[in-house]
């Protein structure tokens, strides 16, 4: 894996492929919320770029990398959360277009998905991660 790493998000030249492997997405909406600091990879990047590709409409990313600090402060998984590996991320969707992801992740190999699907509508979210740390496949659910 191709690591992609900056202590804050404002470092990345989103436009120098070689530093951004990216299309759809901008260090921002990758980095940590909390700290700008940003991690994920090349290889993450690219599957993003497909499923973004396939799904024909902007995505909304709630989270994307967490440092092991700031997922503790908003996840029950602690410290080690997949979000800290930088290959897991929340994209706000819902009905239809929760359902299309879901279908194009599991076609393109994504194994571990959250749904949280009830509640007001933008407070729902796909949650997609490849931690090979964490069993698979497995589906959840949020409270
Ligand atoms: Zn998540």
């Amino acid at each position: 894996m191709t690591q992609i790493y900056a202590p804050n998000w404002e470092d990345i030249d989103p436009d120098d492929w070689a530093s951004w492997p990216c299309r759809y997405f901008r260090p921002y909406e990758v980095c940590d919320r909390r700290t700008g600091k940003v991690k994920t990879t090349a290889e993450f990047l690219a599957w993003m770029d497909a499923l973004r590709e396939d799904f024909g409409q902007p995505i909304y990313i709630n989270s994307w990398y967490r440092s092991p600090a700031s997922n503790k402060a908003v996840s029950d998984t602690g410290e080690d959360g997949a979000h800290t590996t930088g290959e897991a991320l929340d994209i706000r969707a819902s009905l239809t277009d929760a359902f299309r992801i879901v279908e194009i992740a599991m076609k393109s190999g994504c194994k571990r998905i959250g749904l949280k699907q009830h509640g007001s509508i933008d407070q729902r979210f796909v949650h997609l991660d490849f931690d090979r740390s964490k069993p698979l496949p497995r589906f959840w659910t949020y409270s």
